[in-house]
């Protein structure tokens, strides 16, 4: 694994005090990969009697409440949140690159004291922050926690149900083992994972065949109704207003896998899934071999991630939209 700072493991045995408050945060719309991350160094801190807490900017999914420790997470609210970031003296910021990407809670990150260490596989971390163990080879940030444990010598408290999160960030992130899963390393991980029963089957089938009836159909609406293929520029998108999204009852984590869809029609190599929020669009890009999604979306759609797969947002009207999407993947890819 890449580690951006010197002397790490001074800093960390520094640092890393059962006097100490740890306070680990998640990313925006937390995925399988911050949670299943997030818990298993917080269920192995918590083992060794540190003072922990996890907490996430908005509320996770139903498929990932299943994870051991789910329910001690806090979902962050300004009114009475604050002084649990406060007082925080170290932040292990999970499965993100920047501060930005945690929201509303951003600015209460950037004011505190503590120090912060980034957890991570996205490029270009923040350059500010204390300690950086990141790496964009890595399939997950569940991958990075796991050599994270083993750097701090604490493989020895690895349980079953740590294994799990961490299988459940790996097997997410990789979309099942379809994409970033080509380095023999995340399998000898995953085989090790095993060793400690857990029961992968089980784990794939709480996290993919947990959904309610009406976000199927949304899929099937998605794809049946609103799917557009520009063929000629390779490229697919599915555009959901928020009055379509309320006659699906839309829950966090029921986009997870829409916008990878368009994907498996011959000859498309982007695809685009978009929902209208409040304030904004929220978009979700996939892309195969060299389309550079994250680049597409620092340029155009306010946001980032990695090459095949990122995020963003732009500030148009749900009318607007379609054609600002277009233009900017013809400007960018043509
Ligand atoms: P998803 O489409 O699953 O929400 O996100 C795909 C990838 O893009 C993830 O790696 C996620 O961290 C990143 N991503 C999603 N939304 C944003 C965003 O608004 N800004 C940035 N910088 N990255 C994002
Ligand atoms: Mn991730």
């Amino acid at each position: 694994m890449k580690i951006l700072t010197e002397n790490f493991k001074e800093k960390l045995e520094a640092i890393l005090l059962k006097e100490k408050e740890i306070l680990i945060v998640g990313h925006y719309n937390p995925d399988g990969d911050c949670i299943g991350a997030s818990l298993a160094l917080y269920n192995l801190l918590k083992s060794q009697d540190f003072n922990v807490s996890v907490l996430m900017p908005s509320e996770l999914p139903d498929f990932l409440k299943h994870l051991s420790s789910a329910d001690d997470i806090i979902i962050f609210d300004e009114t009475k949140h604050i002084s649990k970031i406060k007082n925080a003296d170290i932040i292990f910021y999970v499965d993100f690159n920047d501060e930005s990407r945690t929201e509303n809670t951003a600015t209460y990150l950037k004011n505190t004291e503590a120090v912060k260490v980034i957890l991570d596989h996205h490029p270009e971390p923040n350059e500010n922050t204390d300690l950086i163990f990141s790496d964009t080879e890595m399939s997950s940030a569940s991958e990075v926690v796991y050599h994270f444990i083993h750097l701090l010598g604490f493989e020895k408290y690895i349980d079953k149900d740590i294994a799990a999160c961490i299988f459940t960030g790996i097997m997410t992130d990789t979309l099942n083992f379809s994409v970033n899963s080509s380095r023999p390393e995340t399998f000898r991980i995953v085989a090790d994972l095993l060793s400690y029963g857990i029961d992968k089957d089980e784990i794939y089938d709480k996290v993919n065949n947990n959904f309610s009836e009406k976000r199927l159909r949304l899929v099937g609406y998605s794809v049946y109704k609103k799917m557009k293929i520009y063929a000629d520029i390779n490229f697919a998108c599915i555009l959901i207003s928020k009055e379509e999204l309320e006659i699906f009852d839309f829950k966090p984590g029921d986009h997870e896998g829409i916008v990878n869809m368009p994907l498996s029609v011959s000859g498309i190599n982007i695809s685009l899934f978009a929902i209208e929020k409040d304030d904004f669009i929220k978009i979700s890009l996939r892309s195969k071999g060299n389309f550079d999604v994250n680049r597409l979306s620092g340029k155009y759609f306010n946001g980032g991630g990695h090459k095949n797969a990122a995020g963003g947002k732009i500030y148009k009207s749900f009318n607007e939209a379609e054609s600002y999407i277009l233009n900017s993947v013809k400007k960018f890819f043509i």
